[in-house]
């Protein structure tokens, strides 16, 4: 079995030891963790360090590092998939399933047929299932979920590849490029679709247009083809990494 981790704050990380306390005390106890176990304490942020449990009551739990230095670990590739607003429950599942894909953000953004209403807690919630999927997925950074952006401002996003993903029969699927890209947005539409003005604009603002095969899918599965695709061409899901 992989080492058990467990998401601390970057202060907590500066020490010989670290104390845990409330919710990650309770993982603690629920995996079973006994004095003399090896787990691992991350900040979510990249940073993280190997450590030995070394006592634990029924308020905190008490852990000594093993190495002096901190080990930083982000993403192979700065992948950032861009998603016109879902239904909460699709969000939810959006954002669990990218962040255990790798991605290093999620951004929301309008869109004319996309759902406008939303609830002013959803933020809180995003970053609720962000958090709680890179523990689950092992992952040392949490993804960073933001918006919603407007469209024009999706059509301003500064990766050095921008890829807007559109069901049409022309739309040619996606190949690897010659150089890897430093960083990769990846664009897919509500699941009313992109309007063709919106296509047209952002094709207009540089985005690659591309699809991902002859079937239509739902927002949410196209979501996740995308991301799986772009980790196999350019991130760490692909033959040629490590
Ligand atoms: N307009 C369609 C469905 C939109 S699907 C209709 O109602 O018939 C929602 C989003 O998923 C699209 O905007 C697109 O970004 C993505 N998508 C779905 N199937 C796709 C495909 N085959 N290729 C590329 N993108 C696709």
């Amino acid at each position: 079995m992989s080492t058990p981790r467990f998401l601390v704050d970057s202060e907590s990380l500066a020490h010989a030891t670290a104390v845990l306390s409330g919710a990650e005390l309770h993982h603690l106890r629920v995996r079973r963790l006994r004095p003399g176990n090896e787990l691992i304490l991350s900040d979510g942020g990249g940073h993280a360090r190997r450590g030995i449990l070394v006592a634990l009551d029924h308020r905190q739990a008490l852990v000594r590092f093993l190495s002096t230095a901190a080990t930083v670990q982000g993403p192979a590739l700065h992948l950032v998939l861009a998603q016109a607003m879902l239904k909460g429950d699709l969000s939810d599942l959006v954002i669990e399933k990218a962040t255990e894909l790798g991605v290093s953000g999620i951004v929301f953004f309008a869109s004319e047929r996309a759902i406008a209403r939303g609830c002013s807690d959803r933020r809180a919630r995003w970053l609720r299932v962000a958090r709680s999927a890179a523990k689950q997925s092992q992952r040392n950074t949490i993804p960073e979920v933001s918006g919603p952006l407007q469209f024009a401002e999706l059509l301003h996003r500064p990766e050095s590849l921008r890829l807007l993903f559109v069901e049409a029969p022309t739309a040619p699927p996606l190949r690897a490029t010659s150089e890897p890209p430093d960083g990769v947005l990846a664009a897919v539409g509500p699941p009313g679709g992109f309007t063709p003005a919106e296509v047209e604009r952002a094709a207009g603002a540089g985005f690659r247009l591309v699809g991902l095969g002859p079937r239509i899918l739902r927002a949410e599965t196209a979501a996740l083809a995308a991301v799986t695709l772009c980790q196999f061409l350019w991130g760490d899901l692909g033959a040629g990494r490590e």
